[in-house]
């Protein structure tokens, strides 16, 4: 493996500081590389739901040095509950819950911000971040990139790493519009989260709801008990059009879907109207590309392959995507080589996690939580 202090002098700009971002910039940092993220938020974006560091998730963690720190802060749920719609117990078990599955598992359930700032934390004094900025405009020559940004002067890269979710600027800017890349393969699923003072005065516990018209409703304790984090999977019978920076759009859309329902749907849609801290809605779709890189732009994360939130999978293949691109930028230095090696390691894993978005929600449909989420195979991790 190539040492901390190695130099290759290797320009990189990263678009997008969570944590696919974040996870490439540390390993090519690690590996030498000169790296830059710029992030639209004007600090590491808050807001999001428990989400799960799994399998080799957890390797590429500790070979980072923050496992012990992320597993520190993991939400230490003790079970969960069903309801009906009059708020009555229909199952209950303390052997795992539906979003952070088997309590004894070695995966850790953590709020996606809180993992974030641990993976960012890592990286601020060795990598520069353009924090309240953006990329406008990608030109590619033979031997550089030159980047116009939002706020700050235009620069030249030797590389252009896009890791900027769903709604990607710079696949936009290389590799055209998103709805060519858009697939809804578990229908029209949208996920809407919002956080709550913890209400029902619950202990480490989440509770769970699925209506007769199929939507699904979650509350779930946070941050040692201080608040709820409350979620919804909406499923709608046509696609809804969205503005996704339209956060008040997003609320009425939500408050639309889930007005006539019971459970604990008012009491939270009271909230949302009223204090809507951590608000955060978006599709359940995934990205399907055929090639993740173009000349020297690579997309990384959701940007590239989002396997949907319904595969509870999106943070794991997003660290291994940046602990592996990394890797073979650092092991072949050249970055046709590279690109072609990261897309050709992880093109099946990818795609099994996406499959893995359907088998959940079919088990959803079905009330069975056994094995929910149940992580991939993953190639075997190489030391780079
Ligand atoms: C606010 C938020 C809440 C989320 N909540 C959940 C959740 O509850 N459950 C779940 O399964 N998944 C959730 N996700 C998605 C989840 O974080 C990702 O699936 C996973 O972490 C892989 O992410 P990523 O790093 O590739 O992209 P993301 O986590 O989506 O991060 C993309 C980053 O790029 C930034 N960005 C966007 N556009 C630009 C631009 N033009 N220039 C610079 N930066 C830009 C964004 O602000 C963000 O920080 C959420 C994502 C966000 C942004």
């Amino acid at each position: 493996m190539i040492s901390p202090t190695a130099e290759n002098n290797t320009s990189v700009l990263v678009s997008g500081a969570s944590v696919s971002g974040i996870t490439t910039a540390y390993w090519l940092n690690r590996h030498g590389f000169d790296v830059t993220v710029a992030e639209l938020s004007p600090a590491p974006r808050r807001g999001g739901q428990a989400i799960d560091v799994r399998g080799p998730a957890l390797d590429i963690a500790e070979r980072m040095g923050v496992l012990d720190t992320i597993r520190g802060h993991a939400t230490g749920l003790r079970g969960m509950t069903m309801e009906d719609r009059d708020n009555n117990e229909i199952f209950r078990t303390t052997e795992g819950t539906a979003t952070g599955g088997t309590i004894d598992s070695p995966d850790v359930e953590i709020m996606r911000d809180e993992l974030v700032g641990i993976l960012q934390r890592t990286t601020a004094d060795s990598v520069e971040y353009l924090f309240d900025n953006a990329v406008t405009g990608i030109q590619q020559e033979e031997d550089t990139v030159h980047v116009n940004f939002k706020k700050s002067a235009p620069r030249a890269f030797d590389l252009v790493i896009g890791a900027d979710g769903l709604h990607s600027t710079v696949r936009r800017l290389v590799f055209g519009p998103e709805d060519q890349f858009t697939r809804r393969p578990i229908g029209n699923r949208y996920i809407a989260l919002v956080s709550t003072p913890n209400f029902l005065g619950l202990d480490h516990w989440e509770i769970l709801h699925r209506s007769e018209s199929g939507h699904m409703g979650g509350v779930m304790t946070v941050r040692n008990n201080t608040e709820l984090r409350a979620f919804a999977i909406i499923v709608a019978d046509e696609p809804i059009t969205y503005d996704y920076r339209d956060l008040e759009q997003q609320k009425r859309i939500v408050a639309e879907q889930l007005h006539a329902e019971g459970w604990k749907f008012p009491q939270v849609l009271q909230y949302l109207k009223e204090e809507a801290s951590g608000f955060h809605f978006q599709a359940m779709n995934q990205i399907h590309m055929d090639n993740w890189s173009q000349g020297r732009v690579a997309l990384i994360g959701d940007a590239a392959f989002s396997p949907s939130p319904a595969s509870g999978q999106s943070v794991t293949v997003a660290m291994v995507g940046g602990y592996v691109l990394a890797g073979e930028l650092a092991a072949a230095r050249d970055h046709r080589a590279a690109f072609a090696g990261y897309q050709e390691q992880l093109r099946g894993y990818v795609a099994e996690n996406q499959e893995l978005a359907l088998i959940n929600v079919n088990k959803a449909i079905a009330n069975d939580y056994q094995d929910f989420g149940k992580p991939v195979d993953s190639p075997a991790l190489k030391s780079y």
